[in-house]
């Protein structure tokens, strides 16, 4: 079971921004992606979850081609991103976000309001309940009715990745989730991952947080200026001379 993008190009009005960017990673791994500012590792996440379509080059996901699918019948594969700023909505509270982020809510279809009225108590009901367990699982009970534009940076970071893990996800793309954050709320993110990964669950992370990033992923991709330029397991990857050069100042 494998996640595939293979010679994913994508020019803005001419600028070659990804120029033949491959990726490949088990669905379960825990992979990282670093390179400085401007490499195109967002506009990589935006292309290969749906957000935004390649100028060329295929995404497959567990043998299935996901080219030309929109973000949300990925996310209903199971694959999903969260953004380096994240996307809450401020005036709905935690809960509400959480609920809010699940593919195929009640409601969604009007067919199935008409038909079905008592489905919509019943599949809120059962939202509710995976919101709480989300709730549960990232130690955000205190702060679950509160409205999320009041939280703190890092837990709209937690709230974010609660947003993906809404759509009970195989994969998910993690974009910054470390920045703005404390020490101490890292190490908790971190520990949240590291015990989703356990369950089976992939990640494929963006950092710019290189001691945290290196002690959580086994495997690292490493972009320069739209094209990969290293990848391997981390220590190694981050000693060459190349790495060192283009992204470290040398
Ligand atoms: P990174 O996440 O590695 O910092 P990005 O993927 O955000 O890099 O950006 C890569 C390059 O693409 C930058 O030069 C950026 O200005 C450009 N870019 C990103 N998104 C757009 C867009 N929607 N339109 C035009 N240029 C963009
Ligand atoms: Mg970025």
């Amino acid at each position: 079971m494998t996640f595939e993008a293979v010679d994913i190009c994508k020019a803005f009005d001419g600028f070659e921004v990804l120029r033949n960017v491959s990726i490949s990673m088990p669905l379960d791994g825990l992979v990282g992606l670093i390179g400085p500012n401007g490499a195109g590792k967002s506009t990589l996440f935006s292309v290969i979850s749906g957000f935004m379509p390649p100028s060329s080059g295929h995404v497959t996901f567990d043998g299935m081609s996901m080219d030309g699918m929109s973000a949300s019948a990925r996310a209903r594969q199971g694959m999903v991103r969260t953004f380096q700023v994240p996307k809450e909505f401020s005036h709905l509270t935690v809960r509400e976000n959480l609920m809010a982020a699940a593919p195929g809510q009640a409601g969604e279809s009007l067919s199935g309001l008409f038909l079905r009225p008592g489905l919509i108590r019943q599949q809120e009901k059962a939202l509710k309940a995976r919101a709480d367990e989300v709730i549960a699982f990232l130690r955000l009970d205190r702060v679950a009715d509160s409205s999320a534009g009041l939280l703190s940076g890092g837990q709209k970071k937690l709230l974010e990745l609660g947003r993906a893990l809404m759509v009970e996800p195989r994969l998910i793309l993690l974009d910054e989730p470390f920045a703005g954050v404390n020490p101490v709320l890292i190490a908790e993110i971190m520990e949240r991952i590291r015990e989703l990964n356990g369950r089976g669950i992939g990640f494929f992370i963006i950092e710019h947080d290189l001691e945290a990033l290196t002690r959580l992923v086994s495997h690292l991709y490493v972009m320069d200026q739209g094209a990969i330029l290293a990848e391997g397991e981390p220590a190694a990857v981050l000693a060459e001379k190349a790495v060192r050069d283009a992204y470290l100042g040398g």
